[in-house]
């Protein structure tokens, strides 16, 4: 077993970072308070390369793989939570068409989102489902060689600033889960609208808003994967996007860490730095090995997926895991700022308000426990 990073990662890795010191972490409180996504980032993100990283060359990618891609989320994640879930909302779109799409759709959508000069947006959620997906009730209704779609998807990152939208409807509402299939929606199709932008609490950075479909007219040849498959297609397009997340916690928290390590040092208390206290050296150090475990759970989700192994359930591990060690570290990281982490003049509060939404976007702490709970179980029947 070798635990070093190929030097083409390595250099991918110092790459990224040095991106996001210079061209991300100095904006994202501007963004934070502005509510909005910041374009010229996403141009300089997409003129780097960024959003091709596991992709292959054929549409334009780099071909480096999710663990390269991980590498990317965790590195601008440490700038930016808000940039780094644009970009993994971004590949949840990206990602359906790469593995379930025909000839053509690839050709036709491929290129310009590996290269990110469309933005993607992946919808399953609704105003009244959620963790339970296959409660949703927006329809899909043939039409001849058309489809018409009708209902309201709600919390869909990058919604408006997206281009290409991977919606996910009911062809058949006695099926469940079965009855699911998705479909590919480009933005301004007659019917297709963007709906109320939510003012979330963190990740302000990254636009989250309700989609519209009233009997939006598109073409069979629209339709992704089989008709029936488009559970089996979001929880694909999930479990990289769980494994982001993850690495969205591994980047969070190495944040925190660095922030409250350097506030530390120079932090005064009974004449001297409060860093020589005891009380302080320990919660940097369980932020710390958090930091280590939870990347280590990333890595190896994102390298059984470049195996071509099954990794659901490494994938799962890895977003509570990670989001939760993002939690820990921004809570101690404001312990050890004292009162300044209360204030929005420093950047611990911002990033435990970013940290959130790790535990409830794409598969719920809770809902998460479960499945990875039943595998064990499962397995020791
Ligand atoms: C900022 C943001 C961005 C998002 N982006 C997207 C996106 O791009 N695309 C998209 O489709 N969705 C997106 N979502 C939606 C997100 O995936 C859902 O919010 C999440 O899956 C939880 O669903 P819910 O909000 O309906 O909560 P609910 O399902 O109503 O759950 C509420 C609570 O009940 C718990 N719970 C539910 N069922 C169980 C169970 N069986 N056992 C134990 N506990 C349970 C949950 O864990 C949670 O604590 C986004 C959400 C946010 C906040």
């Amino acid at each position: 077993m070798d635990f070093r990073l190929s030097e083409d990662l390595q250099l991918w890795r110092e790459t990224v970072h040095e991106f996001t010191d210079n061209e991300v972490a100095p904006y994202d409180e501007a963004m934070d308070r502005a509510n909005d996504l910041p374009w010229d980032i996403i141009h300089k993100m997409s003129d780097a390369g960024m959003f091709g990283i596991p992709y292959p060359e054929e549409y334009g990618g780099s071909d480096m793989g999710s663990l390269a891609g991980a590498i990317t989320i965790e590195e601008l994640a440490r700038g930016s939570a808000s940039i780094a879930l644009t970009l993994d909302a971004h590949w949840l779109a990206t990602d359906p068409i790469h593995l379930f799409g025909t000839d053509e759709q690839k050709k036709k959508y491929l290129p310009d989102l590996v290269s990110g000069k469309k933005i993607g947006a992946f919808a399953l959620t609704e105003p009244g489902a959620g963790s339970d997906a296959a409660g949703i009730i927006s329809t899909a209704v043939r039409d001849g060689d058309h489809w018409i779609l009708n209902g309201t998807k709600a919390w869909i990152t990058n919604g408006g600033a997206a281009e290409v939208y991977v919606i996910a409807v009911k062809t058949d509402k006695t099926k469940g889960a079965r009855g699911i299939s998705t479909f590919i929606v480009e933005k301004g199709t007659p019917g297709f609208s963007i709906g109320k932008k939510e003012d979330k609490m963190g990740c302000r950075g990254s636009v989250t808003t309700e989609l519209i479909l009233d009997n939006c007219r598109i073409p069979e040849s629209n339709l992704l994967g089989k008709e029936g498959e488009g559970f089996k297609i979001a929880m694909v397009a999930l479990d990289f996007g769980r494994t982001c997340i993850g690495a969205m916690g591994v980047g969070t928290a190495r944040s925190a860490m660095e922030k409250a390590a350097a506030y530390a040092n120079q932090r005064h208390a009974f004449g001297a730095p409060i860093a020589r206290l005891q009380a302080i050296q320990f919660k940097i150090a369980d932020m710390a090995m958090g930091i280590e475990a939870a990347r280590f759970m990333v890595y190896h989700a994102a390298w059984k997926r470049d195996q071509g192994q099954r990794y659901s359930h490494e994938a799962a591990m890895a977003k509570v895991f990670g989001s939760e060690v993002a939690m820990k570290a921004c809570r101690e990281g404001i312990q050890i700022f004292g009162g300044n982490g209360y204030s929005r003049d420093y950047p611990l509060e911002r990033y435990l308000r970013d940290a959130k939404l790790l535990e409830i976007g794409e598969g719920a702490s809770e809902v998460l426990r479960m499945v990875v709970g039943m595998n064990m179980l499962k397995e020791f029947a």
